[in-house]
């Protein structure tokens, strides 16, 4: 079978046959399958390799979005995440688009900040011009730390300084910030540059005659951003008995509102994080990395606002996204974590700017589907339904129980752990 991310009727099989189906597809070994099982994604020893005062592994739910398709190409997109309903999202969401001609997405060069901290430098403008003066003095030091970087094209590409007003007030020292920008290539990035960050400090305070402090990246990763948009034609958007016009206008509303309002905005990102974090950690990525960039960008104007727009164009829905991306598919625990691996390879994305853009395509995603419902009839009628198995699993329904005490509970209108006791104990024993 050839790869594409339409598996009608996935959602409607045993699990079993949905890995024969991905073993097929895929040509997994069985070795291969029993990681996606999950039963032994991860050694103890590897675990204990991994962190301090390992004790054991901590396994959540590996779910696949579905009919993701972004810039012609389908995506099988592996989400570890315990909330249900979303890969859910994602995959009607992306069905929805698919249907539209897809995701068009662009992702920037992975151009990462090592950030330094220059204090008692005497004056800003002098001490700037100077660093400024031997910028290529600073790469070349910058560039000696890790030459095998160099040689695959990336490297430290720039320097720049920026003078912040102090935070007491006038009377304090303004602050004197050099940021190193270097392409990390296929990795994140972090231990790189803060070794880089490191190694020209003490450079920056001979030339600046200053004392240096802290010496790291930051996470506000604004050069490396990833983008996707979507445009859908409203008729295709008709639903719960009504038009695409009036759905779509429901979605260009709550963007209105998010923009507006950074209460509304903190919860537009979080659905769309939801969708991001999910796929960040069923490929190794460092998601709180991700977060703090994310959210950092949201406010980069002053006031926090939402990742994602939605508006009506000439008898469409356009959706558009950006945001940081700094992803890797080397390094931390990309090439440890077999789970990761086993993630990747049903991913297919062949470089880290590739895997940028389904991230971005699937935070889109999962957001539409948000808002989708959100501007129409609500989202606690899809939720719930879900949400029902959840709870009657924590009444203690098991085995094929949980889907009909659910369904009971969804009929009742009434999805609460006590009413799903109760019905549990009505069944005949
Ligand atoms: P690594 O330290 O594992 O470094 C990746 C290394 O992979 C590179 O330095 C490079 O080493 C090698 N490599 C092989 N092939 C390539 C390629 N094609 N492109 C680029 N590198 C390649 O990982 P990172 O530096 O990416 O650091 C990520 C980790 O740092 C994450 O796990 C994160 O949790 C952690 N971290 C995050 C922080 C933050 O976000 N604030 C702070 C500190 C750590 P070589 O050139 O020698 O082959």
């Amino acid at each position: 079978e050839t790869v594409t991310s339409r598996l009608a009727g996935f959602h409607k099989l045993p699990m079993e046959e949905r890995l024969a189906q991905l073993a097929r597809m895929f040509r997994l070994t069985p070795e291969e399958l029993q990681q996606l099982r999950g039963n032994e994604s991860l050694e103890p020893v590897l675990a204990n390799q991994m962190i301090e005062n390992a004790v054991g592994t901590f396994s959540l739910p590996l779910g696949l979005g579905l009919n993701m398709q972004v810039n012609g190409r389908d995506y099988l997109v592996p989400m570890a995440v315990e909330e249900p309903s979303v890969v859910a999202a994602v995959s009607f969401a992306a069905k929805i688009v698919r249907e539209a001609g897809g995701f068009t997405a662009e992702a920037d060069d992975s151009m990462m900040i090592g950030q330094v901290q220059v204090t008692r430098y005497g004056d800003p403008t002098v001490a700037s011009e100077r660093i400024l003066e031997h910028k290529e003095q600073i790469l070349a030091l910058a560039n000696s730390f890790h030459p095998s970087m160099v040689a695959r094209g990336g490297g430290a590409r720039d320097v720049e300084v920026r003078v912040l007003p102090a935070p007491e007030g006038p009377r304090g020292e303004p602050l004197l910030v050099v940021h190193i920008l270097i392409d990390t290539q296929e990795a994140m990035g972090a231990n790189l540059i803060n070794t880089v960050a490191e190694g020209v400090a003490p450079l920056i305070e001979q030339i600046t005659g200053g004392k240096v402090y802290l010496r790291i990246l930051s996470n506000l990763a604004d050069r490396r951003l990833a983008r996707a948009m979507c445009r859908i034609p409203l008729a295709q958007l008709a639903d719960f008995k009504m038009p695409g016009e009036e759905i779509a206008e429901g979605i260009a509303q709550a963007s209105r509102f998010a923009q507006a309002d950074p209460y509304r905005a903190a919860t537009h990102n979080k659905g769309v994080m939801n969708g991001i974090d999910s796929v960040a950690i069923a490929t190794g990525q460092d998601w709180r990395a991700i977060e703090a960039g994310a959210h950092a960008f949201a406010c980069r104007r002053g006031q926090y606002r939402p990742l994602s727009t939605w508006h009506l164009e000439e008898g469409h829905l356009v959706g558009r996204i950006e945001l940081p991306m700094a992803l890797g598919t080397v390094g931390g625990p990309i090439k440890v974590h077999p789970g990761v691996q086993m993630s990747l390879k049903l991913m297919r994305t062949t470089s880290v700017r590739e895997l940028a853009m389904v991230f971005a395509a699937v935070g889109l995603a999962q957001n539409f589907a948000a808002l989708r419902a959100l501007g129409s009839v609500g989202i606690q009628k899809g939720h719930m339904a879900l949400h029902a198995r959840c709870v009657a699993v924590t009444a203690g329904a098991r085995g094929h129980w949980v889907e009909k005490i659910a369904n009971l509970l969804v009929k009742a209108g009434h999805v609460k752990v006590e009413k799903a006791r109760e019905l549990l104990a009505s069944l005949p024993p």
